[in-house]
């Protein structure tokens, strides 16, 4: 999953730091120097990741000793904050220009990237969140089967697509295309372009001559991240003939490292707008710094996973659940109703990996197979076994109520030592991040 063992061995470093207590000086550096190395093995441009860690070795010894943190907290909270500036800063980097009538947003990218998907993504993506009227336009003509897919695409979202025959001049398809989105209304033009297996000549001649004819407000790079530092190559290449406003990050949900998505900024100061997580229509969010920080450390990303419940359930009952969750109240039942609105949400895994602490309970071998599907039948038989009284304050189910909830679940009372125990931790978490106490409110609170 996305960024896991990089997060691993990132956990693996601070606990080792949060044991220790008092740090010497030789402590923060070995601890750096480990998480050097953890960039570097997760593919992050080697430059990047030792001016990375000089940055937050020069923080770290100028921090102010006396405040509420551990001292490995304030090297954790200036690690965070150096992440968050690696992928993109706590501005608006992530803002599309959407003020065009109409908008034109420009895809360029090589092929296989995943451009013709991120087209159709985006449309979708604009026409849910903004209301816009989206246009597709079909401009790669070397990619024989690029036209026909967009069209299908534009199809199973409802986006009406413009397209030429096969060999006419992809910018007059472009040029043509302003005038169709004019009589059809539509706000937003989406140019997907040529892609090649390989940055050519003709190529960047062709996304420059588009570019000059129609003038977009948007060239964005859609880029391969499973393809690491080849990426972050790509992207020069292309910033450097095309001058790019920004990049849409796919293959997230793959075993993508991290090493694109943390040095792509860095050397091309181009900002990353999108990710992309998975092939289905739905799967583009907009890619915020400060959240995929917290989710390498393993802080959850608690705010995605709210976007993702309000898109997929209606407004009141997702405020209603915020707010419990802001108070720090969280119970059986919401547990339950929060798995129920998991499966409509999308993979469970992906949904899980947004919540703190995710990947220490993953680790253990029962959350594993919770996780793969049939468990959650016996999660909810539990949970459905108990009483209102149970359900709303776990804390009464003691070792007499333990076995009839077993019993009446057809489940083993260690099942459900495991569930209440997990149940539990998520708690603790959830109360302390809302709370702004104990070690991980007083991480959140930082922010
Ligand atoms: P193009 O040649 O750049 O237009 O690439 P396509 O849009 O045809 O995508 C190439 C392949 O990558 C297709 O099989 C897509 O389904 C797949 N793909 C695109 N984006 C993603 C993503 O975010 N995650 C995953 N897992 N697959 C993706």
């Amino acid at each position: 999953a996305m960024f896991e063992s990089l997060t691993k061995r990132l956990e693996g470093i601070f606990q080792n730091l949060e044991g220790r207590g008092r740090l010497t000086e030789e402590d923060v550096n070995s601890a750096l120097r480990e998480v050097r190395i953890a960039l570097i093995e997760a593919d992050v441009n080697l430059k990047v990741a030792r001016q990375f860690v000089d940055r937050v070795k020069e923080k770290a010894i100028g921090a102010d000793v006396m405040g509420s943190l551990s001292p490995a907290q304030q090297v954790l909270s200036i690690v965070h904050d150096e992440l968050v500036e690696v992928l993109g800063g706590t501005g608006e980097s992530n803002k599309l220009d959407t003020n065009g009538n109409p908008t034109i947003i420009m895809l360029v990218g090589l092929q296989g990237s995943g451009k013709t998907t991120s087209a159709a993504k985006l449309a979708n993506y604009l026409r849910k969140q903004n209301g816009s009227r989206p246009l597709l336009v079909a401009a790669d003509m070397y990619r024989p089967a690029a036209v026909n897919q967009l069209k299908t695409l534009g199809k199973q979202i409802q986006v009406p697509v413009y397209s030429e025959p096969m060999g006419s001049d992809p910018v007059d398809i472009c040029v043509h295309s302003l005038d169709y989105a004019r009589e059809q209304a539509c706000n937003v033009i989406i140019l997907d372009t040529a892609g090649r297996l390989n940055i050519d000549e003709r190529m960047m001649q062709e996304v420059v001559n588009i570019r000059e004819r129609v003038r977009p407000h948007e060239v964005l790079l859609v880029a391969d991240a499973m393809t690491g530092q080849e990426a972050v190559r790509v992207a020069k290449d292309f910033n450097d003939a095309v001058s790019l406003t920004g990049m849409v990050l796919t293959k997230m949900d793959g075993d993508a490292r991290g090493g694109a998505a943390l040095s792509i900024r860095t050397v091309t100061s181009v900002p990353v707008k999108f990710m992309a997580l998975g092939e289905k229509l739905d799967a583009i969010q907009p890619f915020y710094p400060d959240r995929l920080a917290q989710r390498i450390l393993g802080m959850g990303d608690v705010l995605t996973l709210i976007d993702q419940a309000r898109d997929a359930i209606d407004e009141e009952e997702a405020l209603q659940s915020q707010q419990k969750l802001q108070q720090g109240k969280f119970d059986l039942e919401d547990f339950l109703t929060a798995m129920h609105r998991l499966k409509k949400m999308g993979p469970l895994r992906q949904i899980m990996e947004m919540l703190p602490g995710f990947n220490k309970l993953a680790s253990t071998p029962e959350m594993e197979e919770a996780l793969e599907g049939d468990q959650l039948k016996y999660v909810e038989a539990m949970i459905l076994s108990m009483t209102k009284e149970e359900r709303r304050n776990p804390d009464v189910i003691n070792g007499s109520r333990r076995k009839r909830i077993a019993m009446g679940s057809g489940t083993k009372v260690e099942e459900l030592n495991q569930l209440l125990k997990q149940f539990t931790e998520m708690r603790t978490m959830i109360r302390q991040v809302s709370s702004g106490k104990g070690p991980w409110g007083q991480m959140m609170r930082q922010y």
